[in-house]
């Protein structure tokens, strides 16, 4: 069959186009964000995200930070700011006492091997707590998330754990059944694997309504991180709590503008027209 060249070339011009739009949709947004950045830091304290850090970077995800990136971001975190435990955080929530624009908090969603192999050495060095939301029906089951024994010498150096669900799937799509066992079953098995309290929540994919907040309170978890961006203070609902997320694809202005808090307003905008796209109930309208 003879290939259709004149297709091949206008789809490419497509491809071209699509492209020169977003770098400069990009570009625009960075220029406007720094702007945004001139001003001092915003009130409260910020909780920064991560996923996978791997050495071939945003190759093939954009959530993928490289070893190097996250050197060169948590070196300049640890220089710059005071990086706190998230008990540190909910506990000042809790007291109703300030929470300083000095704090910053390191998540990680999902508990990926990758965080043990390239994220804990770093951390170890510099010698910052973080702590990592996990899918406990991975553990164990799946060769790309943490292993029981990973997650133990983690434990004893620095590193929290929450719980993630067992299975990793939007808890506001499913019955409200299904999604109460997920919310509680996951502690469960946390708390067996740890041997202690598990305290922290984190909704996957970020998607959470009333219903769902009310499982993880009855549950007996004192905090959830969603998705959505913005910093913590004294009227965060420690239930809804905001957080940034890091892409591989950020450059270090990136992630010193997203920590300032520059990002917020476009990392929600574009969360709202994601959702809307594919029609999804919760997150930034629950
Ligand atoms: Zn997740």
């Amino acid at each position: 069959m003879v290939p259709n060249y004149y297709d091949y070339a206008s789809c490419q011009e497509a491809v071209a186009l699509r492209q020169a739009i977003m770098n400069t949709a990009r570009t625009a947004v960075r220029a406007a964000a720094s702007m945004r950045a001139l001003g001092p830091r915003g009130k409260g304290s910020r909780i920064i995200t991560y996923h996978s850090v791997r050495p071939d970077g945003p190759g093939r995800r954009s959530s993928y930070v490289s070893p190097a990136d996250m050197q060169a971001q948590l070196t300049w975190l640890a220089r710059e700011y005071e990086v706190v435990p998230l008990s540190t955080i909910t506990r000042a929530l809790e007291q109703g006492r300030l929470l300083p624009a000095s704090w910053v908090s390191i998540t990680f969603d999902d508990g990926y091997m990758d965080n043990y192999q390239y994220a804990y050495p770093i951390l170890r060095a510099l010698n910052l707590p973080a702590t990592i939301f996990v899918i406990t029906g991975k553990i164990g089951r799946d060769p790309a998330f943490l292993t029981l024994d990973q997650i133990a010498e983690m434990h004893g150096g620095n590193i929290a754990f929450g719980a993630h669900t067992v299975d990793h799937i939007p808890l506001t799509s499913m019955p409200a059944a299904a999604a109460k066992e997920q919310v509680i079953r996951s502690k469960q098995q946390l708390e067996q694997i740890l041997g202690e309290p598990v305290q922290h929540f984190c909704y996957p994919h970020g998607h959470f309504n009333a219903t769902i907040e009310s499982f993880v309170r009855e549950a007996g978890f004192r905090s959830c991180c969603t998705e959505n961006s913005g910093a913590v203070s004294n009227a965060s609902d420690p239930l809804r709590l905001l957080r940034v997320g890091i892409l591989g694809t950020d450059t270090q202005a990136d992630f010193r503008l997203k920590v300032r808090g520059a990002y917020d307003w476009w990392i929600n905008l574009f969360m709202m027209a994601q959702q809307g796209r594919r029609g999804i109930r919760g997150g930034m309208r629950a």
